[in-house]
């Protein structure tokens, strides 16, 4: 099972869900949302070789914590994945766009710099923005837009840049979401949760839940559910082997 974007350490039990995380053999990309807490959310699953985390500062707080790029400069050749990065358009953070731009592309820099990484974006409201972003930094890695939600046109901008793409069973559930999957390259998706930030009524989605996907990607790719399984862990080998 694969959970390529969870914010383990905003749980309020992180140390529970790493350990039920490591027991059922998932493979989690936890990511964060400020470039200061990469080493102490690292610290947290630093026993457990499928869960790995990502240095990131995350759009919607780029204007409290721009200060802290040093800080990811600083860090970014400690770690493999980036993320959570991007830009955010909407309604309540379009008004800060051009720190938002500022940072995400500071990020991309220092990321290709130091030889390109995984890098889980954001992109919500933004799609386009983002995408031309990445097109100026060609060697900052491999881009995967998690819980994609821009139209099909951008849809397609994404993928011709080589994106790739994280869906979590929340994206599945709407029409919408089910007919952007549909369009994704079948060998460039992996699942996610976005937990806790997702909440399945009233309990945040947990990494484990990631596999609430693999019934409705079934239905979308029209494969048996074993075979959508095989083919998100034939996606991973592929991501995590990408010599970056
Ligand atoms: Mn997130």
């Amino acid at each position: 099972m694969i959970d390529l974007h969870c914010h383990l350490d905003l749980y309020d039990n992180p140390k529970e869900v790493i350990k039920r995380s490591n027991e059922l053999g998932i493979f989690v990309l936890s990511v964060t949302t400020t470039p200061s807490a990469f080493e102490i959310t690292e610290r947290l699953s630093s026993s457990c070789s499928r869960i790995r985390t990502a240095i990131g500062l995350h759009p919607q707080i780029a204007h409290e914590r721009h200060t802290e790029l040093e800080i990811f400069r600083s860090l970014v050749s400690k770690a493999r994945y980036v993320g959570e990065v991007g830009l955010d358009g909407s309604k309540d953070f379009a008004r800060f766009s051009s720190i938002q731009q500022i940072v995400f592309e500071d990020i991309l820099a220092a990321t290709q710099a130091s030889g390109g990484k995984i890098i889980s974006v954001h992109s919500r409201s933004a799609a386009s923005q983002v995408v031309s972003t990445i097109k100026k930094f060609p060697s900052a890695g491999i881009p995967i837009f998690h819980w994609f939600s821009g139209n099909q046109a951008e849809l397609r901008e994404a993928i011709d840049i080589g994106a790739w793409f994280s869906v979590n069973p929340l994206m599945l559930m709407s029409k919408k979401g089910k007919e952007l999957v549909r369009l994704m390259p079948i060998n460039r998706v992996l699942t996610e949760t976005d937990g806790p930030f997702t909440r399945n009524k009233s309990e945040p989605f947990y990494p484990w839940e990631a596999s609430l996907a693999h019934p409705l990607l079934s239905q979308i790719w029209g494969v048996p559910e074993g075979e959508v399984i095989a083919q998100l862990l034939s996606n991973l080998k592929e991501l995590t082997s990408a010599s970056l």
